[in-house]
């Protein structure tokens, strides 16, 4: 029966880390939330972020914009936070409006500023191998895996999902480790060859958000099993890996909820306190 990867306790030993790199900051760390129009999902992301700054002394500052903003306007008020000293990091919100479109938006964060990592520069730089700012979620897999003591030299990793927040920047961080990455994706089920290629990983990663697409038996003896997906199911969270065949199979595997979820707002908060040193 495999071991389970719990997001918590890795979470708790980074937030350790994180208060003693505050305390040698000059001043306590600042992260601007930006939302536009109040959203219910939102505001529970929200909750969860102000109370990680809270226990870690960072300032939370929530700036919630009418729901009517447009593009321009909300462009105008990131250049305003990029320029404002007192301000260590910016994050927007999601979702966003039907008139604003992220991907466009999310490029005027300066990127020493880009705290979720998502600015081409520091996407770029993950290329060169500088893992400063890096997106939470990739990053959250990647001290999951850590924290087995796995060494990921040579071992055949499989990613099921290419998305820019996910899959592909982790299969970047992995190939700096010199793991042998396939990227597997919407193509890959279509051409049925989904199996085949999730039979081979050693170490496997979903991320999806499909539930039972990944059947238990096609995990292989042995493995590690990191499942970031969430799927609302019956009114049970549940990922995208059949859990309980999995398990049987793996060494270790994530419990969902409970595995990634727990360290991505860590992430932010660890990429706030980078952004404040990297700006010092
Ligand atoms: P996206 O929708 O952006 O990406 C999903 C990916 O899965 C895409 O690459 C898509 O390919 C691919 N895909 C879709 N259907 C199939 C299929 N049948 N077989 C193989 N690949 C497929 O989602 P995100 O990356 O944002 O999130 C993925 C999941 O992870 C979601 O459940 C989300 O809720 C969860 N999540 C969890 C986080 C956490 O902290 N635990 C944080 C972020 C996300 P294509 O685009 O080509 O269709």
């Amino acid at each position: 029966m495999a071991k389970l990867l719990e997001g918590k306790p890795i979470a708790e030993k980074i937030k350790a880390e994180i208060k003693l790199q505050i305390a040698s900051l000059k001043s306590k760390p600042v992260l601007a939330s930006v939302m536009v129009g109040e959203n219910a999902g939102a505001m529970s992301y929200v909750r969860s972020q102000q109370k990680a700054a809270e226990n870690l002394g960072i300032e939370y500052r929530l700036e919630i914009l009418p729901s009517e903003t447009c593009q321009e306007t909300l462009i105008e008020f990131i250049k305003k936070l990029n320029l404002d000293k007192s301000v260590n990091g910016i994050i927007i919100q999601m979702p966003l409006p039907a008139q604003i479109d992220y991907k466009k938006i999310s490029q005027f964060i300066t990127p020493e500023k880009d705290i979720e990592g998502m600015h081409p520069a520091n996407i770029g730089k993950i290329l060169f191998g500088q893992t400063k700012l890096v997106p939470c979620t990739a990053a959250s897999v990647m001290e999951l895996l850590n924290s087995t003591g796995v060494d990921l030299y040579g071992r055949e990793v499989v990613i099921v999902g290419h998305s820019e927040i996910v899959g592909k920047p982790l299969a970047l961080l992995l190939l700096e480790k010199f793991a042998t990455v396939t990227i597997c994706h919407i193509g890959t089920s279509k051409a049925g060859k989904l199996e085949e290629h999730v039979k081979k990983a050693e170490i496997l990663i979903v991320a999806v958000g499909k539930s039972g697409l990944i059947k238990g038996d096609w995990v292989k003896q042995g493995s590690i099993v990191i499942d970031v997906g969430i799927n609302r199911v019956a009114d049970k969270i549940v990922g995208d890996v059949e859990f309980e065949g999995a398990e049987k199979r793996a060494a270790y595997i994530t419990p969902v909820p409970g595995g990634a979820g727990p360290l991505t707002v860590t992430m932010l908060m660890r990429n706030l306190v980078r952004a404040a040193k990297l700006q010092q």
